[in-house]
């Protein structure tokens, strides 16, 4: 890229989300617990607050997620870029790497103009394939394929959901509190409580984003069809006390026409006028609690937030991120198979394996 740091720009939203209070393995691949638990060990959340606050960036946390106090991504890439220059760190952008090769111990970089670098180590942090157009569009799964590494199939995560569905394109930007599960073959794989966004594509909102990744890899990666969300947009009241409250308003004359008023959105009352007009409190109750959608694909690489899937992290050490298959290559970041759930975790993780690369790589 001509700059450093694109997709850090764009980070929670211009805003940057660069760590959680709460870090444990269990907000990451579950297969991947020993070596983040390694990681953390060595570069834990309060070194990456002095870090940070040692270049001069002052944070706030907001439920746990922290973010600079300007609120702005750029506030971060500054300081980082500032702190590369007081080192003397010498930068090449648009330095496209299309090779890495060894000869008699040392690495041989080419880049796409032909220009190429020596160097000793290397270490391989080119992201995972998000937002392609930012840089990191899955290039150096390759690089380390050709190294002898395999890469677990790479799906996009932290992404909108497809479904054929009228309620989805009527329902177009309405945006509700809802609990969203992942069905899977009819298996609860995983559930969310968030914000519900009704799309002319399907669905998307934090709820959705965050049951994402089962999906995601039960289509992209198992090839399976039986992939299902079951939405319940009442999740502020019980199925009791629900069929309660319909009975109360139908008994009272409720108009049909505006029904759910006061439950849901208004415009919630036109789509489900028909339902009110039938009269059954169970299907109107199933179709709150359990409304479900059968999910056709994910909105893909542009789209999606994460990367599930990279390079196997069996064949990487724990304690330094040295290949085990090639000597002097480490790997730091989103390309590993580390994965991790949204809220700061995978700048976490990013901060946390290059300063261990990086210390282990200049050993
Ligand atoms: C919209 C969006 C919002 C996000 N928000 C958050 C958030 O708030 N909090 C959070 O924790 N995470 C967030 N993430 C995820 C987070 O940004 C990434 O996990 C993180 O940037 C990964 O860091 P990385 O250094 O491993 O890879 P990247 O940041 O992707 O950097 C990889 C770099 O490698 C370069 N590169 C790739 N291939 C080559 C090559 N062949 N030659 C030379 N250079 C190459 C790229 O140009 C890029 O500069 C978000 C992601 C997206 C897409």
């Amino acid at each position: 890229m001509p700059q450093l740091g694109k997709k850090l720009l764009i980070s929670g939203n211009g805003r940057c989300n660069l760590l959680n209070d709460n870090i444990s393995p269990a907000n990451y691949n579950p297969a991947a617990k020993n070596l983040i638990k390694s990681a953390f060990s060595r570069f834990d959340k309060d070194s990456i607050l002095d870090f940070f606050t040692s270049l001069g960036l002052e944070m706030h946390s907001v439920s746990d997620r922290v973010f600079p106090i300007t609120n702005q991504s750029s506030s971060v890439l500054k300081l980082l870029e500032m702190e590369l220059n007081r080192l003397g760190v010498e930068i090449q952008t648009g330095f496209d790497v299309t090779d890495c090769s060894s000869e008699n111990g040392q690495f041989i970089l080419k880049s796409k103009t032909g220009a190429a670098i020596e160097s000793e180590k290397v270490i391989i942090t080119g992201g995972g394939k998000t937002y392609p157009a930012l840089g990191s569009d899955g290039n150096t799964y390759e690089m380390a394929r050709r190294l002898g590494h395999s890469i677990i199939m790479p799906v996009p995560s932290a992404v909108p959901l497809t479904v054929k569905d009228p309620l989805c394109h009527f329902l177009q930007g309405q945006k509700i509190y809802s609990s969203a599960r992942a069905l899977i073959g009819g298996k609860i794989e995983s559930e969310a409580n968030g914000e519900l966004l009704f799309t002319k594509y399907g669905l998307s909102g934090t709820a959705i984003l965050d049951i994402s990744e089962a999906i995601s890899i039960a289509i992209h990666r198992g090839n399976l069809h039986d992939v299902v969300v079951s939405l319940d947009i009442t999740p502020f009241m019980s199925g009791a006390n629900l069929k309660n409250e319909l009975g109360r308003r139908q008994k009272a004359g409720f108009d049909k026409k505006a029904f759910f008023t006061g439950l849901l959105p208004n415009k919630f009352n036109a789509a489900l006028e028909p339902l009110a007009e039938g009269g059954d409190i169970n299907k109107i109750v199933n179709a709150l609690k359990d409304r479900r959608f059968k999910i056709t694909g994910t909105r893909g690489w542009n789209e999606a937030e994460f990367t599930s899937g990279g390079i196997n992290i069996n064949e990487v050490d724990e304690k330094t991120l040295e290949s085990k298959l090639k000597k002097d290559v480490y790997f730091a970041g989103e390309v590993l198979d580390v994965g991790g759930q949204r809220g700061g975790y995978h700048l976490a993780w990013a901060w946390a394996s290059g300063f261990i690369a990086g210390l282990a790589g200049a050993a």
